[in-house]
C-alpha cells in the first residue's frame, strides 16, 4: 500500500511539474515564439537522438529488433526535425526561404515516423538487416533534401497569406491513419510487450495524431495552433522517452519487452518440469527394479532346483540350457540390485552429518577385506579429513573406487593409496592404483551408467559402480573425474566441499 500511495504521490508531483513546464513554456512563447518553438523542437531531437543511442549502443545484449528499428528511424526523424528547427520562419538559416520549408520537413518527419512506429512491431522476435534499415532511411533522407532544396519538386505545404495547402492537409490525415493503424498492431502484438511500455507507446501516438490533427489548422507559424501541436509534440517525446528510455535503463531486466522476462519464466518452468520428471522417473526404476526382485528370485531358486535335480537325467544339451538360464539370472540379479542402489542414492540418501573419512576408509576396506585378501592388493592412505556427509554413501563411494582398483588389477602386485588435499573450497581426494589404466578418450563414458570398457568373461561386473559413484558425489556438491593412461594405472579425483570451519 505504501509503495502505491508513494508511487500515486510520484505520479502528481510529475503532472504538476510537466504542467509547470509547458507553463513556462507558453510564457516564453508569449515573450518570443521562436524561443518557445527552438525549445520545444530541442526537447524532441534530443529525445529523438537519445532514443537512438540507447537502442544502437544495447543492441548487442539487447535481443529486440523493435528497439533496435525504432532506434534508427529516431535517428533521422530527430535529423529532419533538427532541419525543420533550423528552417522555421524567422530562424534565417535558410534565407530565401518562407514557412512552407520547415512545413515540408514537418510533413517527412512525421511519414518517416508514422511508418516506423507502424512497421517497428512487425521486427518482434526477427533479426534486424541493420544496413538495409539505415540504407532506406539514407535514401528517404536524401530524395527529400534533394527534392525540396534543389530539383524543387516536392509538393508546396504552406502558401504564405493563404496557409496550408491541400498536399499538408491531407498528409496529416494520412499520417493520422497510418499512427492509428500503427496502434491495432501494437495491440495485436500486446503479448509480447511488457503492459506499462505499451500502455506508454500507445499514450505517445494517441498524442501525436492528436498533434497533427491540431496542424491541420494553422494559418501562420506563429499562432496558437502550432503552440498547442508543439504541446502535443513534447507530450507525445517525453511519453515515447519514458516508454523506451526511461524503461530501457532504469529497469534493463524487465526491459520494454517481456522476451527476457518471459524467457526465465519459461527456464523455471522448464527446470520445474525437469525436476519433476527427474523424481518420477527415480521413483519408477526404483519401484521397477525392487518389484522385480521378488519374480527374479522365484526364477533363479527354480532354474537352481531344476539344475540340481535334473543335471546328467537329461541329455548334455538340457544341462547346457540350465546352466545358461542360471547364470542369466545371475547376472539380471546383479543388474537389478545395482539399478536400486543407483537409484537409491537419490530416493534413500540420508542427512549429512560431520563424517571422518578414516572412519569411512576402514568401513570400506572391512567390506573389501575377502577381495583384499584374496588378490594380495596393499591398500594405504595418508590422514583423511572430515567432511560433511552422508556416511554411508562415502563408504559405498570409496569401496566402489576401492573395488574397482582391485578389480582392474594389472600384472604387478596391487598398491592402492587414497589421500587427500585441500582445494579452494573443498577437499580433492584421490584414489590411485597400479592397474591396467583408461584410454583417456574414454575417461568420460565410464561415469556413465551400463559403460563398460571390458566384457564380462575378462572382468565381471554391470557398469553401475562409477555412474553411482558420480551420483554420490553430486549429491554432495563436488564432481569426480579421472586421471589414466592406458596400462599406467589410474587415479580417481572426486571433490567434497569443505565445512565453513576449514
Ligand atoms: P563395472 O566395474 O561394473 O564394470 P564401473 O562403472 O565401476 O562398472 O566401471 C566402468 C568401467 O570403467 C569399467 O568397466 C572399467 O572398464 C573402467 N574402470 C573403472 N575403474 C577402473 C580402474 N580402477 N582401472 C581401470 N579401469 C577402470
Amino acid at each position: 500500500m505504501e509503495t502505491r500511495s508513494a508511487s500515486g504521490e510520484h505520479k502528481y508531483i510529475l503532472i504538476l511539474s510537466g504542467a509547470l513546464v509547458l507553463f513556462v513554456l507558453y510564457l516564453a512563447s508569449l515573450y518570443n515564439f521562436l524561443l518557445f518553438h527552438s525549445l520545444a523542437e530541442i526537447f524532441s531531437i534530443v529525445v529523438a537522438f537519445s532514443i537512438f543511442i540507447v537502442a544502437w549502443n544495447s543492441r548487442r545484449f539487447v535481443d529486440n529488433s523493435y528497439l533496435l528499428f525504432i532506434g534508427i528511424a529516431y535517428l533521422f526523424i530527430g535529423g529532419l526535425d533538427t532541419i525543420h528547427t533550423l528552417a522555421y520562419t524567422g530562424m534565417g538559416v535558410f534565407p530565401g526561404y518562407d514557412t512552407n520549408l520547415p512545413a515540408q520537413f514537418w510533413v517527412v518527419a512525421r511519414y518517416v515516423e508514422s511508418f516506423s512506429l507502424l512497421f517497428a512491431p512487425l521486427f518482434l522476435g526477427r533479426k534486424l538487416r541493420v544496413n538495409v534499415v539505415i540504407l532506406g532511411h539514407v535514401v528517404v533522407l536524401l530524395v527529400s533534401l534533394v527534392s525540396i532544396f534543389y530539383w524543387n519538386i516536392f509538393p508546396d505545404c504552406f502558401v504564405e497569406g493563404v496557409g496550408l495547402t491541400p498536399f499538408k492537409k491531407i498528409s496529416e490525415y494520412i499520417i493520422c491513419l497510418i499512427l492509428a493503424a500503427s496502434i491495432l498492431l501494437l495491440l495485436r502484438k500486446r503479448g509480447e510487450f511488457d503492459t506499462e511500455v505499451l500502455q506508454l507507446l500507445i499514450a505517445s501516438i494517441t498524442t501525436t495524431i492528436g498533434s497533427e490533427l491540431i496542424f491541420t489548422s494553422y494559418v501562420h507559424a506563429y499562432g496558437f495552433p502550432n503552440l498547442m501541436g508543439h504541446f502535443f509534440k513534447i507530450i507525445s517525446f517525453y511519453l515515447i522517452y519514458r516508454a523506451l528510455i526511461r524503461t530501457g535503463l532504469v529497469r534493463p531486466y524487465d526491459l520494454l519487452f517481456r522476451n527476457l522476462r518471459q524467457s526465465e519464466e519459461s527456464l523455471a518452468q522448464q527446470a520445474q518440469e525437469l525436476a519433476r520428471s527427474n523424481a518420477e522417473l527415480q521413483q519408477f526404476a526404483y519401484v521397477a527394479s525392487h518389484d522385480l526382485q521378488e519374480p527374479l528370485r522365484m526364477v533363479s531358486s527354480y532354474l537352481q532346483l531344476l539344475a540340481r535335480r535334473y543335471r546328467g537325467k537329461l541329455d548334455d544339451d538340457a544341462d547346457d540350457f540350465i546352466a545358461y538360464a542360471v547364470d542369466g539370472a545371475e547376472r539380471m540379479r546383479s543388474l537389478i540390485n545395482d539399478l536400486l542402489a543407483y537409484s537409491r542414492v537419490s530416493t534413500h540418501g540420508r542427512d549429512f552429518e560431520l563424517v571422518d573419512c578414516e572412519v569411512v576408509f576402514e568401513n570400506a576396506f572391512a567390506n573389501l577385506q575377502v577381495a583384499i585378501e584374496e588378490s594380495g592388493a596393499v591398500v594405504t592412505h595418508d590422514p583423511l579429513p572430515t567432511v560433511m556427509a552422508d556416511d554411508v554413501q562415502l563408504v559405498q563411494l570409496f569401496q566402489n573406487l576401492i573395488g574397482n582398483a582391485i578389480k582392474f588389477r594389472g600384472k604387478e602386485a596391487i598398491r592402492i593409496h587414497t589421500s587427500a588435499e585441500r582445494g579452494e573450497n573443498e577437499w580433492i581426494f584421490s584414489v590411485r592404483d597400479n592397474g591396467i589404466g583408461i584410454d583417456a578418450e574414454y575417461a568420460e563414458r565410464i561415469f556413465e551408467i551400463f559403460q563398460r570398457l571390458h566384457s564380462g568373461q575378462e572382468y565381471p561386473g554391470t557398469g553401475i559402480g562409477l555412474a553411482i559413484c558420480r551420483k554420490i558425489v553430486e549429491r554432495h556438491g563436488g564432481s569426480i573425474w579421472v586421471h589414466s593412461e592406458s596400462g599406467n594405472g589410474s587415479t580417481f579425483q572426486f571433490t567434497i566441499p569443505m565445512m565453513e570451519l576449514d
